[in-house]
């Protein structure tokens, strides 16, 4: 037990969940001085191998480095400064960095930063506690809220300040306010992503947005030996029905360009079926209790926000926090979720954008939609201002 005999605990911050947000969050308080132990419900090594995403925005990576978590990033992170939109069979560069005055984004595994992020905080000592269960939030109504769990045969109980809320779309947190303190604003999509990893080194260089009336493509990487591809496929696909043969074959169709380029193909290492969603609550706080990343918001992956969002939340909330503890001030703790839904909004709205533009849609009212995506996909492609748009949302915007 990581108490040590005692049953009752004190903290400032107990943060719940150690993904990107968790912590991030506890690493930047850290930096400032304030006192968190994080809670998680899975062991170590599935935390750090659980593979999601992977492209940082500029803002991101800025963050990772200046708060003393970037070095392997650098080291090992592939830095693009381009994207391509396929359609037609040909495939168009979006000029990202050209574009946004030199702003790039960086590819790096979600469970590459979580285990940098896991090193940093144990190398000074910091607090993290697997395998925690039962995670229960109490008296959450005071100014001195609990948060109590079990861990092996032990129940412990900790009292803190605030608790912030990190643990995800699935966790306990944004169940634990109360009804009616939280709107809900949600849209499923009728699709859902097939992700695969793979043993091959990537295609091309740079990622490929494939639309394609089989459906959405994805060519993506995570090192120079690893390939990281998706397709579209019915929300209700059971992986069974997916050998890899069928993936490989399905992603060489929607891939395909007129000038017989070719994909190659590798062992699959890992691959899962992943359901789409936009959802966001409102407000992202109640009292002492502050949502973070997945538990306040989720975006369709189509414009790679949702690890992003999280992060820029934590640094915001760790940022508040601080100056509260600093020097009393309330103010940036009250304004904590209307600053964040700024950019969540903004990027809600684009990954709504890019999905919208990209997938299939079995509903299509014969062919009027497939009409506008290329009519769209067109226009950015072609006019400049068009190809700002989505390469300043892509790379992460400064202000929101
Ligand atoms: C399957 C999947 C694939 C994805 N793929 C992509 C992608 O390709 N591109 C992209 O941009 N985004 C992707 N995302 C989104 C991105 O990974 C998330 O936005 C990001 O993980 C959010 O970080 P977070 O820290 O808020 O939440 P999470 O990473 O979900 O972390 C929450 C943590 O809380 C823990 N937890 C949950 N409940 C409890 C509890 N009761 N008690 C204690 N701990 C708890 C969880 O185990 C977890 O470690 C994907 C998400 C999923 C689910």
């Amino acid at each position: 037990m990581l108490f040590e005999g005692a049953r009752i605990v004190r903290t400032q911050v107990a943060i719940i969940g150690a993904g990107p947000a968790g912590l991030m969050l506890s690493h930047l308080l850290h930096q400032r001085g304030v006192e968190s132990i994080i809670l998680e419900s899975r062991d170590r090594p599935y935390v750090e191998q659980r593979i999601r995403a992977g492209v940082l925005e500029q803002g991101t990576v800025d963050l990772l480095r200046a708060s003393g978590v970037g070095e392997r990033m650098a080291r090992e992170g592939l830095i693009h400064h381009g994207l391509y939109l396929q359609f037609d069979g040909q495939r168009r560069r979006i000029a990202l960095s050209d574009l946004t005055g030199g702003r790039a984004i960086t590819v790096y595994g979600q469970q590459e930063i979580v285990k940098d992020l896991i090193h940093a905080r144990l190398a000074v000592g910091g607090q993290i506690l697997f395998e925690a269960e039962d995670v229960r939030l109490s008296a959450i109504d005071t100014d001195q809220p609990r948060v109590s769990f079990r861990h092996g045969d032990e129940a412990a109980t900790i009292e803190c300040d605030v608790i912030a809320g990190c643990d995800g779309f699935h966790g306990v947190c944004r169940p634990s306010m109360p009804e009616g303190a939280l709107r809900v604003y949600q849209k499923v999509y009728p699709f859902a992503w097939l992700g695969i990893l793979a043993a091959v080194p990537p295609s091309t260089h740079e990622l490929i947005y494939a639309y394609h009336e089989r459906g959405f493509a994805l060519h993506s990487m995570r090192s120079p030996e690893l390939s990281r591809l998706y397709i579209q496929c019915r929300p209700d696909d059971q992986i069974e029905a997916w050998p890899d043969e069928r993936i490989w074959r399905e992603l060489g169709a929607r891939l395909a360009t007129d000038d017989g380029w070719t994909l190659t193909a590798g062992p699959i290492l890992d691959k899962g079926i992943t359901t789409m969603r936009s959802f966001v609550v409102e407000p992202m706080q109640y009292r002492r209790l502050f949502l973070a990343g997945d538990a306040a918001h989720v975006v369709p992956p189509t414009g790679a926000k949702g690890m992003n969002l999280a992060i820029a939340d934590v640094r915001i909330l760790a940022e508040a926090l601080a100056a509260w503890y600093e020097t009393g001030r309330t103010d940036l703790l009250e304004s904590y979720s209307a600053t964040c839904l700024r950019r969540v909004w903004r990027a809600e709205h684009f990954s709504w954008w890019m999905t919208s533009m990209l997938h299939r849609f079995d509903d299509d009212d014969e062919g009027f939609q497939q009409r506008l995506q290329l009519s769209q996909l067109h226009y950015v492609c072609g006019s400049r201002a068009a190809a700002t748009s989505l390469a300043e949302n892509y790379v992460g915007l400064e202000q929101v």
